[in-house]
């Protein structure tokens, strides 16, 4: 007989169960079992039920080493002692297997996909260990950070050395180099300070939502820490007096954040803080594209001092006469197509009404069948080519009616003025760009710096 289910108790055990009637009702001398405890697991009762049907029904159990007969007093201890042996070791077991599983509880197994720099997933221990060659690496940021040196040198730093980071990668898999932000981040993570945060994010009405910090729960991890909990504190007390962590700058917005993509290799470029004695702290736009075969893109990046700015808003009030050209073109265009629309679909309605005559005459035995059919093929042809042309009109006309008219430029231009007049902070400007200018595209031959401003 086959155990399909591996219930603990005869009840949940059919099997069990029809072998014990069977041997109840005698229709075996003897039944082999590989061992007493394949028999029962567990319960006492289920023993003392099995004994009582083995014993009274005068059958015998048979496994490879010994022939238990029940009514011999000997066999009879025996079988005692097997069955309290096989209940021992299924107590065991069970106590094993949840010491096991609360040991894996306690050790905070890391469930949180991959951990960060320097850190590492190990498939095999399923253990979160120090990539030894990115330890120093790690260590250098944190005491360059408590001596003093800022953000955006320690990212410098990093991005020279091409030290990759497993935050900042594009979606294209490439790693554009260290940003402030990247280095916050790892120096505020409490990941090396040995705790593992379950629980970061929730779906709440099917959307994910990021959890408060306090409903967070956070544990003591097993992997090795990284920083001790002094220099932690003041790492956050150094980020904090910097208003790095104020929720205005915290995301580091530049005026032309999302905005500035590079010509030569298309890539959204990136912004970089330096500092120096003559002009304090600047920004500077930057492409660090690097192609397939390892070489980097040739753009040259530029500060993005004042003249910068000043010419960037020439450049966008000002629209090239040729955008317009071809916005006005676009919005005739569109006007044609909606005329080609409406023709098909008076077209199509003229089928429609053709083919429900039709119908009607053959009803009235006004044609034949055959007849009736070559025409109600012809007309149902008509009708799907006309269905499927006005189906590829409307999605060219979707497409089109996104495309902004002349007059709606002017407008949204008058609006980015009293905005950008308005605005002080980086984020406020990038808003007030962001309502106009879907990206800027840059070029730099050198000395000379192209802005070319597509639209919204
Ligand atoms: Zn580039």
């Amino acid at each position: 007989m086959k155990e399909v289910a591996s219930g603990e108790k005869i009840e949940s055990r059919k099997e069990m169960q029809k072998l014990l009637r069977h041997v109840e009702d005698q229709l075996y001398d003897g039944v082999v079992v590989m061992d007493i405890d394949r028999l029962g697991r567990g319960e006492n009762k289920d023993w003392a039920l099995i004994k009582d049907t083995f014993l009274n029904s005068e059958t015998v159990i048979i496994t490879p080493n010994k022939i238990y007969d029940l009514e011999i007093d000997n066999d009879d201890v025996s079988f005692d002692f097997m069955s309290i042996f096989a209940r021992i070791e299924y107590k065991t077991i069970k106590r094993r297997m949840k010491q096991g599983k609360e040991a894996g509880a306690k050790k905070s197994m890391w469930t949180n996909g991959k951990p960060p720099f320097p850190y590492y997933y190990d498939k095999n221990t399923r253990s979160v260990l120090v990539d030894e060659t990115k330890r120093p690496i790690y260590r250098a940021i944190v005491e360059k950070y408590l001596n003093g040196t800022n953000l955006g040198h320690i990212a410098i730093w990093l991005t020279d050395n091409k030290i990759p980071t497993p935050y900042n990668i594009e979606p294209d898999g490439k790693n554009k180099g260290s940003s402030n932000i990247t280095v916050q981040r790892l120096l505020a993570s409490e990941i090396h300070l040995g705790y593992i945060t379950y629980g970061k994010t929730r779906s709440k009405r099917g959307q994910v939502e990021l959890v408060p910090e306090e409903e967070r729960i956070k544990v003591m991890g097993a992997h090795e820490k990284l920083k001790t909990p002094e220099e932690h504190e003041v790492i956050m007390e150094r980020l904090l007096k910097n208003r790095m962590l104020n929720p205005n700058s915290r995301r580091n917005i530049f005026p032309l954040s999302g905005l500035l993509y590079c010509e030569k290799c298309g890539s959204r470029m990136r912004f970089r803080v330096g500092e120096n004695k003559k002009q304090g702290q600047y920004w500077s736009a930057l492409c660090y594209h690097q192609y397939k075969d390892g070489s980097k893109c040739e753009q040259h990046g530029k500060v993005m001092d004042a003249d910068f700015f000043n010419a960037l808003y020439d450049r966008i009030i000002h629209v090239d006469p040729d955008i317009l050209r071809e916005i006005e073109l676009h919005g005739s265009r569109y006007s044609d197509t909606q005329t080609i629309i409406e023709v098909k679909e008076q077209e199509l309605k003229k089928q429609k009404r053709a083919l429900d005559k039709l119908h009607g005459s053959y009803e009235e035995d006004m044609i034949t069948k055959q007849v009736f059919l070559e025409r109600k093929a012809v007309r149902t042809r008509q009708i799907q080519k006309l269905e499927e042309e006005l189906k590829d009109l409307r999605k060219v006309v979707v497409d089109e009616g996104n495309y902004p008219t002349v007059e709606q430029i002017y407008g949204r231009i008058g609006e980015f003025r009293e905005l950008w007049d308005a605005a002080v902070t980086s984020e406020e400007k990038n808003r007030a760009l962001k309502k106009l200018v879907e990206r800027i595209v840059y070029d730099r031959e050198g000395n000379r710096v192209e802005l070319a401003v597509c639209y919204r």
